[in-house]
């Protein structure tokens, strides 16, 4: 079977009225864990984007038109292919993100899973029959959007460019995918040719890697009627002021710093388990994962000792030579995020338990004992293998202490008692919350996003995308026109 992306026949270019070099030049991608260039990607700059955001909406009137049954059958080729090159598809998510193979395989299983939803989206009921007056027939039905723009993170690159362009695409718009600029293979080359193998029309979709120029471009940009934007809160706030001043749609999926909540009667053993994934797995570099553990005075210190010991268990090194449980943090400029919150933490009165050190790219996974509210590792999103433990007196102080955050993203609670956990549960300022399981979850078909500083209300997930990638519109029709009074 030939490869889904050759790097050598892609080499320099970009997806924009098929594969071309753009404007914007060329750049290497790099693997995290090694240094060494991968591949060079074409990254474009602002005349690129505006090439592409035109012809993309020159392309959507006749996507938009195309049966139903075909825009579907596009989104489930696509799923088939990415069946079929899982494999080389995990092989790049590994190298260019430096996520562990478990992750890899689970984030194509998931891609998987956003486009076969995808591809049931347009053979859904678009509207409804409304009452009018005698011989009017009036309908309120829900039509695209019309060139929907994409920015996405590089944490969970396929994924999080994925989720909104397949929806966006089903419900018949176009699209043009700026992925970050340290992910444009995984992030950007792999979608393009999903949907270039699976037949979608040229000039339907458009992908630019690129970095904060290309994406405010791309924001402020005449054509695009949306922009579906995954990443930092301070990014998403100045994406939000741009789409606000030019009233364009905006959905906004923010940082995180969220809370497991460790109950007086929780299984400790358990619990622990689900600590240590929420706050180790991927490095820590999820929107979702712990930044807090909020632990019941009474089994504080049992839980934490438990959870350093899971944490020097785990194995740190380069997840493509070697079976490992955490791979590199992304770039020099996350390992000095980590470090310089760590260090702040500790001079404000924090304990390292374990952990706390580096080589090279690999942080260790680390345990802070001792966080309080006032002090760094508490207050911001750390994107990095640091689980922070702050002790509370009762339920109470654990709901209080939970919802001091402007975060509003995931949360989740252990406790023996399912009603105990729930009735703290529901207490919480969060977008998601599991009683009984850590904060780290998502399903292709559930209203994903968050609160506060978290999101502006967008959801994401299967059947929330008809609010996201279409509007309403009322549509009247008489057999003859009748004259008014005057
Ligand atoms: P980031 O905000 O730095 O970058 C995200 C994207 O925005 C990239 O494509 C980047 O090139 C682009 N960008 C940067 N400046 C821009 C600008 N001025 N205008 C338009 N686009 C611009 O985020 P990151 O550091 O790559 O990702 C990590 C952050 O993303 C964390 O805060 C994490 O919590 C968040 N995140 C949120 C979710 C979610 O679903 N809520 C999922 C994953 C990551």
């Amino acid at each position: 079977m030939p490869r889904l992306v050759d790097p050598t026949a892609l080499h320099g270019k970009v997806f924009s009225q098929g594969w071309r070099a753009p404007a914007g030049g060329a750049a290497a991608t790099t693997e995290p864990a090694t240094g060494r260039a991968l591949a060079t990607v074409g990254t474009a700059d602002a005349s690129d984007i505006r090439a592409a955001a035109r012809g993309a909406a020159l392309a959507q009137p006749a996507w938009a038109a195309t049966p139903a049954a075909e825009r579907a059958a596009v989104l489930r080729r696509a799923a088939q292919l990415l069946e079929a090159h899982a494999p080389e598809v995990v092989s790049w998510l590994i190298r260019e993100g430096g996520g562990v193979r478990g992750k890899a395989e689970y984030e194509v299983g998931a891609v998987a899973d956003e486009l076969w939803a995808a591809a049931a989206l347009p053979g859904r009921p678009h509207g409804h029959l409304l009452p009018s007056q005698p011989g009017r027939h009036s309908v309120g039905r829900r039509i695209p959007l019309g060139v929907v723009g994409v920015i996405s993170p590089w944490n969970v690159p396929l994924l999080l460019g994925m989720r909104a362009v397949a929806p966006a695409l089903a419900l018949g718009n176009a699209v043009v995918l700026k992925p970050d600029e340290q992910t444009p293979v995984s992030g950007g080359w792999v979608t393009a040719r999903l949907f270039e193998e699976a037949g979608l029309p040229e000039g339907v979709l458009h992908v630019l890697p690129g970095d904060a120029g290309p994406g405010a471009a791309l924001t402020s940009d005449p054509d695009v009627a949306m922009i579906a934007f995954t990443g930092s809160t301070a990014v998403g706030r100045e994406v939000g002021r741009t789409t606000g001043r030019l009233l364009k749609r905006a959905s906004l999926e923010l940082g995180g710093n969220n809370a497991l909540i460790v109950l007086d009667d929780a299984d400790l053993d358990v619990a622990a388990s689900a600590g240590a994934w929420a706050s180790f797995f991927h490095s820590g570099q999820v929107c979702m994962a712990a930044g807090r553990h909020i632990v019941l005075e009474s089994v504080a210190e049992a839980y934490t000792e438990r959870l350093a010991k899971r944490a020097e268990q785990l194995t740190v090194g380069d997840p493509w030579t070697a079976d490992v449980d955490l791979g590199p943090l992304i770039s020099d400029g996350q390992l000095a995020r980590v470090k310089r919150l760590v260090a702040e933490t500790v001079a404000a009165g924090a304990r390292v338990l374990t952990g706390g050190t580096h080589t090279g790219p690999f942080y260790r996974p680390t345990v802070l004992a001792g966080v309080t509210a006032a002090m760094p590792a508490f207050r911001e999103e750390i994107f990095g293998p640091v689980a922070p433990v702050i002790v509370v007196a009762d339920d109470d102080e654990a709901v209080a202490v939970a919802n001091d955050t402007e975060y509003g993203l995931s949360a989740a609670v252990q406790s023996g008692s399912a009603e105990r956990g729930l009735a703290l549960a529901e207490r919480l300022r969060t977008g998601l919350v599991h009683v009984n399981d850590q904060t780290v979850n998502d399903e292709a078909h559930i209203p994903f996003g968050g609160r506060g500083a978290s999101g502006n209300g967008s959801r994401h997930g299967s059947e929330n995308s008809w609010d996201e990638y279409t509007q309403w519109q009322w549509l009247t029709v008489r057999g003859t026109a009748l004259p008014y009074p005057f």
